[in-house]
């Protein structure tokens, strides 16, 4: 096993047989020795910072219906909330004071966010804050549509592939939605020059240890800018309500393969994975993650973005988010920083 840790450090590829080894085969030990080769990795290309992106959900409206998602268009408990123009750039206030430095904007496929109202948004935020790097967040739209975002001045795009295997893709979603234009729209993000993040859920019901290498292959090929992984959970309100979650350990193994597959990607510990074990984020760090996403949104709302059940920081101010994260990071010998926290080229 170690031969192939090895091997994964040095040449950032292995065949699909060591991929099933590493997947299925390793012993806490052994593992324990992968994380160590994610962080040299990590120490090589980023020190001991962390980068923090401040997450707004600014809109929990969706026309999709995914089965994994609290916010599908079915869920008719999911009580519905957009913020104004004027709310999100008060987050983006509270959010520079804290010290962020990328604001994520994220939100279902909402109609009402045309690309003219994203453009007016993204351009106010940059007017404001033109140190800062913003991230979309919003699904699936057209090559046009990203090209006016990216040159209203988004800078970054975070559209997770969610599985990379076609039969598998159709146990997640409708058959309105596809695998291919999914796909499609990363290579349209990219092509246009946006950083992009693709990414899945780990334990998605249904998905095989074969989907899980198709999804590392996948992002070998795209070689994105980020990867967001995180345990599914299920959400009470979901055809997906009594199946079971990701587990801890595999979320953290496929984190230090991204690490070792990739050294500088920009890899969040998520929000999923600190809900599924109180030191969640802090092991997704120690496994090589280098980004955290605190909450920015506004408290009143925080709940009614519910994507899976007992997400956590949903009653916290911003404040307290990020000053919670410093404590946890300082904690395990990290820092956050002020910065925008760009992929290294
Ligand atoms: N509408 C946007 C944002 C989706 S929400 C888009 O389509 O990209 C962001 C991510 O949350 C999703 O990509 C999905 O991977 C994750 N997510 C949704 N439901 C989840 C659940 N039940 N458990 C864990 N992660 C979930």
């Amino acid at each position: 096993m170690k031969n192939i840790i090895n091997r994964l450090a040095e040449d950032h590829v292995l065949s699909r047989d060591e991929f099933r080894e590493l997947l299925t085969n390793i012993t806490d030990e052994e593992q324990e020795y992968l994380a160590e080769k994610a962080r040299e990795v990590r120490h090589q290309v980023y020190g001991y910072d962390v980068y923090t992106r401040g997450l707004i959900e600014f809109t929990n409206y969706c026309k999709n219906d995914c089965y994994y998602c609290g916010i599908r268009r079915s869920n008719q408990n999911a009580s519905r909330y957009r913020l104004t123009e004027e709310d999100i750039l008060e987050c983006c206030k509270v959010g520079y004071e804290l010290g962020f430095r990328t604001f994520v904007l994220q939100g279902g496929e909402d109609g009402y966010f045309t690309d003219e109202r994203l453009e007016d948004m993204i351009r106010s935020i940059k007017r404001d804050y033109s140190d800062c790097a913003i991230t979309l967040s919003v699904g699936e739209r057209s090559y046009d549509s990203y090209k006016r975002l990216f040159d209203a001045g988004a800078d970054r795009y975070l559209l997770r592939h969610e599985t990379a295997n076609e039969e598998h893709y159709g146990k997640l979603h409708p058959k309105e939605l596809s695998l291919h234009n999914r796909k499609q729209c990363l290579i349209h993000l990219k092509n246009i020059g946006y950083q992009v993040g693709c990414g899945f859920m780990v334990g998605s019901p249904g998905q095989t240890v074969d989907n899980l290498i198709d999804d590392l292959e996948y992002i070998k090929e795209l070689e994105p800018h980020m990867v967001g992984i995180g345990p599914f959970i299920p959400h009470k309100d979901t055809p997906f309500a009594d199946q079971t979650q990701g587990t801890l350990e595999m979320t953290l193994r496929l984190l230090s393969i991204i690490r070792l597959m990739n050294p500088r990607v920009l890899l969040p510990a998520t929000t999923a994975l600190g809900t599924i074990h109180p030191l969640g984020r802090e092991k997704g760090i120690l496994a090589g993650a280098n980004v955290v996403m605190p909450n920015l949104s506004p408290t009143d709302v925080r709940k009614k973005y519910m994507l899976y059940d007992n997400k956590i920081c949903t009653g916290d101010e911003a404040a307290e988010c990020r000053m919670c994260l410093a404590w946890r990071m300082e904690n395990k010998g990290y820092h956050l920083v002020v910065e925008r926290g760009d992929y290294k080229i």
